[in-house]
């Protein structure tokens, strides 16, 4: 990999209009203008260096769109409320009724309820499918498919998307590559594998402190700058805007985010290692045994590792429970969704995050109900973690002992 997303993040310098080094905070949802004429020709859509309201645009919003196209290296980005705001606003963007999309199967839970019930209000229609699988998704594309949709690193199977394999496709029938990269940022850049449009949700890693939602879309400056349309854009009129408040802080907790990656990744791949050769049931992308290894190392920046999230299959329902509500009372992490967080994060999908997804096509993906995903944390000693876990699966019968 020749590209350096820490490098392009690590290169932006702002300056404050007092010279702080940090920008100001922007604090106006208006602005003037100092000619009629001008404002005009703003909403006629010659937005260029101007504001015009703030959920078009505000200052400290582009900063941090800024700071997100250095990150995936697409030429702009804009920041929207939330990930389903920004993954929602894509699709809309791109589909009208009538039209079909193809759609990895195991995706966020939220993603899929979008695409499997809502959007039939709009007729348009999803083809799911085993995104592994590449003649599963040539043989699904038709004449009204208009993209291609999928997460790099799947939630919550951790399955690995092919993204040169899969842009190759859409390019050969001309239809955008989405990718989701919310599990994976710094450690695989889709854009810079073929993707046409990278989508993330702030909320998790990348601000990483479990302290607000947030999205943002990466791509094209045509396709940004379409999406903020005053008369035809879903981010301008569906109205999901970032706060300028929160999209500063968000910037600044993006400055640690290559540390906090490679410290998140470390101390899964130590846990995942380890308890493989316990003999435990474990998925993670880092390990030989892992399906998609060979690709995600083929497509991955190394030096930030195979990510912080792991999945651990203990066999039951109940075991899993018994198992979360047990580390979380020995302050091992939190019974709680979401991910990227400096505690472990720790939930079962199949009755939480992915619960949109109905039971007989959770079992048909290999979605059990033992499952939990682990988002594992920032610990500075994780040989002690590792041991304190498998002490309580020991305690439980989980482990053998
Ligand atoms: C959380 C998540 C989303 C949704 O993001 P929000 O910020 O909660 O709206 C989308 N995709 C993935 C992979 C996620 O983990």
């Amino acid at each position: 990999m020749d590209y350096k997303a820490a490098d392009g993040l690590q290169d932006l310098q702002y300056f404050g209009e007092y010279g702080g080094v940090n920008p100001s905070i922007s604090d106006s949802s208006t602005y003037t203008f100092l000619s009629a004429k001008t404002m005009f020709d703003t909403f006629e859509g010659n937005t260029e260096g101007c504001y015009l309201y703030s959920r078009h645009s505000s200052p400290s919003n582009l900063y941090l769109g800024e700071a997100l196209a250095a990150l995936e290296g697409t030429e702009t980005a804009n920041v929207t409320a939330s990930g389903m705001g920004a993954i929602t606003a894509v699709i809309l963007q791109i589909c009208s009724a009538g039209d079909h999309l193809v759609c990895s199967r195991t995706i966020y839970g939220g993603t899929y309820a979008f695409l499997k019930n809502f959007l039939k209000k709009f007729e348009v229609a999803t083809t799911f499918v085993d995104i592994t699988d590449l003649d599963a998704v040539a043989g699904a594309i038709n004449p009204r498919t208009k993209m291609i949709y999928c997460e790099s690193v799947s939630n919550p199977l951790l399955e690995i998307a092919d993204i040169k394999a899969l842009s190759h496709l859409s390019k050969k029938h001309a239809i955008p590559l989405v990718v989701d990269n919310t599990f994976s940022p710094l450690s695989i850049a889709p854009a810079k594998l073929g993707a046409d449009i990278v989508v993330h949700s702030l909320t998790k890693f990348i601000n990483g402190s479990s302290d607000c939602v947030a999205g943002a879309v990466c791509g094209s400056k045509e396709f940004c700058l379409g999406l903020k349309d005053v008369n035809q854009g879903a981010g301008m009129l569906l109205g999901s805007t970032l706060d300028s408040l929160r999209a500063a802080s968000i910037l600044k907790n993006m400055r640690t985010l290559h540390i906090r990656v490679k410290k998140h990744s470390e101390n899964a791949l130590y846990l995942a290692k380890d308890f493989e050769k316990e003999g435990l049931r474990v998925m993670y992308p880092g390990l030989r045994s892992h399906p998609g290894h060979r690709i995600m190392e083929r497509q991955m920046n190394k030096e930030y590792g195979f990510g912080g999230i792991m999945t651990l299959d203990v066999g039951g329902v109940n075991r899993a429970n018994a198992l979360m509500e047990r580390m979380q009372k020995e302050d091992l992490g939190y019974l709680a969704v979401s991910l990227g967080f400096y505690k472990t994060l720790f939930s079962a999908p199949g009755t939480s995050t992915s619960s949109e997804i109905p039971l007989e096509e959770q079992k048909s993906m290999g979605l059990t109900d033992g499952l939990i995903r682990f988002s594992i944390g920032l610990d500075n000693d994780i040989h002690r973690t590792c041991e304190r876990m498998k002490d309580c699966m020991t305690k439980l019968g989980i482990l053998g002992g």
